[in-house]
């Protein structure tokens, strides 16, 4: 009998999960082994269509559902509850790992519980830190589109911009980075593109600027560093790509930005030059920069651990080549391959809650000494691998002993595809698709880092199709119906 706990139901976890039940058999659960599923949010949440919510393509019902009766089905317990604490050596009373938890289910939110496991998957995914810069996020004077809820607002903020334009008044939208240090360029670089879109369909393009603010030193460094893409026997870059494309669309850029402070209507922000700027706007969705769920982690005595199993970052260590080294002198093989935290053989990180080693991006800093760098991204292609990947592991280890070999997946040997779509119809949409192979590039295989042959840049309607119909497969997936476990991660 074992107790497996994963933290956490968004794509790594859920699908860590799911890979569970299905391994160790649904109709076991609850009776030979249990897996447990802890998250705050009674709601299952397809992340990358929040985009098209954003733009009012497409309302919450499309991109959420609610967990608790996909997890009935597959035997999987729901705790509806935050976890606050892990304690892997568990405590006076017992030597199993443990899960601080406060329920937020209602009728019992703010109770305590701890839950004993024999394996841990930590897959909590980013707290966003709209904090880090005075001013930003949805409680302040700019929009996100991280959430379903967020991105309600954004939808409903960019039609009164549609509105005003319609009477004549020009407006300034601005989409980007809202800090120095922020990651998923490729979700800011999609709604752009989607406001794009959105705005030419009204017929009020001509009225507004639309400006894409990053942290990235060069267009298409997308926190990867860019990409090589070779078309028709050239090679050409994402930055090219990207220009080229922006330059079409009439999508201004300001690159190299750490934005500093937000007040209503105006964005000041420093540059690498060192120079400050201030920019006013009508509308801005400005993305966070992500830090980790906070927990603590404690040993048996109760003394306070969390340094040990956590970065500064907040994000857990796993097992990656931690040791501080110049940029240049980062490889490929520092990044983690079973996601196992060090010193634990049944304590796992996956999706966006592990460490990452390294930038991949190359960090900069502005002429006063601001870190403006991008943070590297862990998209939703790697969080379900790494679930699937854990979940494999631990199915190995209850049915052939804890001695069972690790699997392994390394962000250096997968791939990721970022396809930035606008429209959500199967006749009108467009699609900007970059698919790149792999993540962590690694210069002693390929000489440009990635594979040629992989590492692509599409434009056109079939990438938007394509967007569509993963929309449609993952939500499927996701709700276990039959065959989900055909459609890769
Ligand atoms: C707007 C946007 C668009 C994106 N578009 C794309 C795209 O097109 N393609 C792509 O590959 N990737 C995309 N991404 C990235 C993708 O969404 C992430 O890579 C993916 O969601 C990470 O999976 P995860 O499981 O690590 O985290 P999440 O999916 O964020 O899941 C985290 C889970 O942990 C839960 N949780 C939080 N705190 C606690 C706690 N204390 N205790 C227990 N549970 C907790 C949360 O409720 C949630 O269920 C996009 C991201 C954003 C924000």
């Amino acid at each position: 009998m074992a107790d497996v706990v994963i933290l956490g139901a968004g794509i790594s976890g859920h699908t860590a999960a799911l890979h569970l039940s299905r391994l160790l058999g649904k109709r076991n659960l609850g009776k030979e082994h249990t897996v447990t599923v802890v998250s705050p949010n009674s709601n299952w949440n397809w992340i990358p269509s929040n985009i098209w919510v954003g733009v009012g393509k497409m309302a919450k019902a499309d991109v959420v559902f609610p967990l608790a009766p996909v997890y009935r089905r597959r035997g999987i317990t729901f705790r509806q509850a935050k976890a606050v604490a892990i304690r892997p050596q568990g405590d006076e009373l017992d030597p199993r790992g443990a899960v601080d938890v406060v329920s937020t289910a209602p009728g019992s939110a703010g109770e305590t519980d701890r839950i004993r496991y024999d394996y841990l998957i930590n897959a909590t995914g980013p707290r966003l830190r709209f904090e880090a810069t005075e001013g930003l996020g949805p409680e302040h004077h700019t929009v996100s589109v991280c959430t379903a809820d967020h991105a309600i607002e954004a939808a409903e903020r960019l039609s009164a911009v549609v509105a005003r334009l319609r009477d004549g008044v020009p407006q300034t939208l601005v989409v980007g980075m809202g800090h120095g240090t922020c990651t998923c360029e490729g979700a800011a670089f999609e709604y752009v593109f989607n406001v794009d879109h959105q705005l030419r369909e009204a017929g009020v393009r001509d009225l507004a600027r639309l400006i894409y603010l990053s942290n990235e030193a060069h267009l298409g460094d997308f926190g990867v560093d860019g990409m090589v893409f070779e078309e028709q026997g050239f090679q050409t870059t994402s930055e090219l790509w990207t220009a080229s494309l922006f330059r079409e669309r009439g999508v201004e850029a300001i690159l190299g930005a750490h934005v500093e402070r937000v007040e209503e209507g105006v964005v000041h922000y420093e540059t690498l030059d060192g120079l400050h700027h201030s920019l006013g706007f009508d509308f801005a969705m400005l993305l966070p920069p992500f830090g980790g769920v906070p927990l603590q982690a404690f040993d048996r005595t109760g003394a306070d651990i969390t340094s040990e199993l956590f970065a500064p970052s907040g994000f857990m260590k796993v097992d990656a080549d931690y040791t501080p080294k110049p940029y240049d002198e980062w490889r490929a093989a520092d990044w983690p391959t079973t996601y196992l935290a060090p010193g634990y053989d049944n304590l796992f990180a996956v999706g966006i809650a592990f460490a990452p080693p390294h930038p991949i991006s190359q960090p900069r800093k502005s002429a006063n000494g601001t870190l403006i760098a991008p943070s590297p991204p862990r998209t939703g292609m790697p969080s379900g691998v790494m679930g699937k990947t854990a979940a494999l592991t631990i199915a190995d280890r209850i049915k052939h002993g804890p001695q069972a070999k690790a699997h392994e997946a390394s962000m250096a040997d997968m791939g990721a595809a970022c396809v930035a779509s606008a429209g959500a119809g199967l006749r009108t949409g467009s699609a900007a698709s970059m698919t790149m192979m792999p993540v962590v590039p690694d210069y002693t295989r390929y000489p440009t880092g990635r594979s040629l042959s992989d590492t692509r840049g599409e434009l056109g309607l079939s990438g938007h199709w394509v967007k569509l119909m993963l929309h449609h497969l993952f939500l499927y997936k996701a709700k276990a119906r039959p065959g989900w476990q055909l459609i890769p991660e």
